[in-house]
């Protein structure tokens, strides 16, 4: 076997357990360098990637081409190089139809460009939203770190980057922050920031008055364009197709586009194909629910901020009791500077304990109901309850059914019975292995660990 042929069987092999946003991601343009004596050299196009697949793939990639190439592996690195430099240039992709290549050219209706700069006066951002003000967890640091690339190279780092998250989890935050910076090193830079919502809007209102012209120009002049919670246009066909015409005009003058969105592109329902597709040609980043020790570091920045010091033994006491996202933390905090204000006293363990314990209280764990879990897995895969307790064994239905005797066994701990009880009257054999299935798909399915993050957020967010 010649390493290109070695290196195109791992790729198969290991686009089978990771989505294909992630394999495209992170294994476009690698290759094998050399291959001698249990020592490997990879091919790979940037330090980024280099970082990335050395954190999260390398194992996979050493058990596969151990298995593949039937040796054993001593040392295997990677070194950023241009595929192109390679003796055999692999042909990375070469079976997979997503297409990875600038966007086709759309026929797009002429507009006479408008002789005034285009409005720039959405970008009303938070100007405390910045890099500096983002305290980066494990949760983040990909997003975070996919951020600044795209703030070092506009258009060409990674174009688009979708940053997808529950509730509360820093996505607006990160995706101004590359914003101010970008404003900060050129003000004359044309940057919009806009809720989905808003360009829904502003579309709708164009058409009423007969201002589609305006709308473009508007729209598809602009250097970096940042929409946030891109999910709102599900479902919106007119609106998706303008989003469509616009991203493909940005996309081909090489304009920064940053997206975000509460899932990945694969997740939103009544999103068409060809803008999914067109999501996942740049980067896909996701936030989740930053761990105890992050959650303790943002509420001492934000202390700084508000210039209201708290002693770290207060602070941990309000990061152990809240959990569910970084809104709440802020929020809790806030709740505790202003209660001591008005009272007049110093905050103690025993006073923010009090306050704390009362906040969390409404979102707390024990909350979540069986019926309340069924339903957030069904609106989440959009299908009805019916459909779901039905006997029906399609994969799009059996999948989130399991799934969800998982997650109640998981995170209700409820008997194997009773699981089965509530869905529907199955056997408890069916829950067992239902549960044990998910279980074990986990571990290797990337894409399903992703929704499964999601959900367990918003059981949490969900029920405040
Ligand atoms: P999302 O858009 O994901 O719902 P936001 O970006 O609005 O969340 O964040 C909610 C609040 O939490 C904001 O005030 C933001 O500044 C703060 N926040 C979120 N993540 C971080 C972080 N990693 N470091 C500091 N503050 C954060
Ligand atoms: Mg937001």
């Amino acid at each position: 076997m010649t390493n290109n042929e070695t290196w195109q069987a791992v790729l198969a092999e290991l686009e089978l357990s990771i989505s294909k946003a992630n394999f495209i991601t992170w294994f476009k343009n690698t290759g094998i360098i050399s291959f001698d004596q249990g020592q490997v050299l990879i091919c790979v196009p940037n330090a980024f990637t280099k970082a990335w697949l050395e954190k999260k793939y390398h194992q996979q990639i050493v058990k596969s081409l151990e298995r593949i190439a039937a040796k054993a592996i001593k040392k295997l690195d990677y070194k950023i190089d241009n595929i192109k430099n390679l003796d055999q240039p692999v042909p990375v992709l070469q079976n997979n139809p997503v297409s990875v290549e600038a966007p086709p050219v759309e026929t797009q209706p002429s507009y006479i460009p408008s002789p005034l700069p285009p409005a720039n006066g959405s970008f009303t951002v938070n100007p405390k939203y910045t890099f500096e003000s983002f305290v980066v967890g494990k949760g983040s640091e990909l997003a975070y770190a996919a951020a600044q690339a795209v703030t070092a190279r506009p258009g060409e780092a990674y174009n688009p980057l979708f940053i997808y998250g529950g509730v509360g989890l820093g996505k607006t935050h990160l995706i101004q922050a590359v914003g101010n910076a970008l404003f900060k090193k050129n003000p004359h830079m044309n940057i919009m920031y806009v809720s989905a919502e808003k360009f829904s809007n502003d579309f709708i209102s164009s058409i009423k008055e007969g201002a589609a012209k305006d709308f473009q120009n508007r729209y598809r002049h602009i250097d970096l364009l940042l929409i946030d919670d891109i999910q709102f246009i599900a479902g919106k066909d007119r609106t998706q197709e303008s989003f469509f015409h616009t991203f493909n005009e940005l996309h081909q003058q090489n304009k920064q586009v940053i997206i975000t969105s509460d899932r990945p592109p694969k997740a939103i329902p009544a999103l068409e194909d060809r803008l999914k597709s067109r999501f996942e040609w740049g980067m896909i980043a996701d936030v989740s629910a930053p761990d105890f020790e992050t959650r303790t570091a943002i509420l001492e920045k934000k202390c700084q901020e508000k210039n209201y010091p708290l002693p770290i033994k207060i602070l941990e006491v309000i990061s152990a009791n809240i959990q569910s996202n970084i809104r709440e933390l802020e929020g809790a905090l806030n709740k505790i500077i202003v209660y001591h204000q008005l009272k007049n006293i110093p905050p103690t363990v025993e006073s923010v304990k009090l306050l704390v314990t009362n906040v969390n209280n409404t979102s707390s764990r024990r909350s979540l109901t069986p019926r309340q879990l069924i339903d957030i897995v069904c609106q989440f895969y959009s299908l009805d309850r019916e459909e779901l307790i039905s006997k029906n064994r399609e994969k799009k239905i059996s999948m989130p059914r399991q799934v969800i005797m998982y997650l109640m066994r998981e995170e209700l701990k409820m008997s194997y019975p009773s699981i089965g009880d509530e869905l529907g009257g199955r056997d408890h054999t069916t829950a067992m292995h239902a549960h044990e299935k998910v279980r074990l798909e986990v571990e290797n399915d990337l894409k399903l660990k992703q929704e499964i993050d999601l959900l367990r957020q918003r059981f949490y967010v969900n029920n405040i």
